[in-house]
């Protein structure tokens, strides 16, 4: 990162930050190096025709270890947001269900679902380069979604309702019984 050309980037990348007083130079390579490779799945992915423009990269000691990007449309599947995919990747290549002490890095603000998907994997931290006003621009609105969470379940596009609560509960209580289980 020594020529003029690359000072350049650097420079402009810092501009992006909105609290760039806090971060040196090697953070921000650091982090300019990851989201670059979040956004090359997103483009990788809508270049096959697999998906939405959406990728993602988790790493953790500054190696990436889960990659994603949007396979909703190739594989039939609406989970299959570049965030749930990373996160399936990186839990099956480090074997395990939390992502503890990972950092992921995203090309576009986490939709509710991944939001959801991303709280349960537990990583340290989120970085997002766009954000939901750009994904709703080129027509991907989760704001709606946001917006029935905060309604009443009967004003809900979807509507829920509840049923035969005591049969669910005995799993529940299947569950508390059982003494060999993996908490999470
Ligand atoms: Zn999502």
């Amino acid at each position: 990162m020594c020529n003029s050309f690359n000072k350049r980037f650097l420079d402009e990348a810092s501009k992006n930050y909105n609290d760039q007083d806090h971060r040196d130079e090697a953070e921000v390579v650091t982090h300019l190096t990851f989201m670059t490779k979040a956004v090359k799945q997103a483009i990788e992915g809508l270049s096959k025709n697999e998906g939405g423009p959406f990728g993602c990269i988790i790493v953790k000691d500054n190696k990436i270890v889960g990659r994603g990007h949007n396979k909703v449309t190739s594989t039939n599947d609406p989970t299959a947001h570049a965030e749930v995919v990373a996160i399936r990747d990186a839990c099956k290549n480090l074997n395990t269900f939390q992502l503890n002490d990972c950092i992921l890095y995203t090309s576009c603000e986490p939709c509710p679902m991944c939001l959801g998907a991303i709280y349960w994997a537990r990583p340290q931290k989120v970085y997002y380069a766009c954000n939901q006003n750009d994904a709703a621009n080129i027509g991907f609105d989760d704001a709606f979604i946001y917006k029935e969470i905060a309604l009443p379940q009967n004003d809900r596009t979807i509507p829920f309702e509840q049923i035969y609560r005591s049969l669910g509960l005995e799993a529940f209580k299947a569950w508390t019984d059982k003494e060999d289980k993996t908490a999470y």
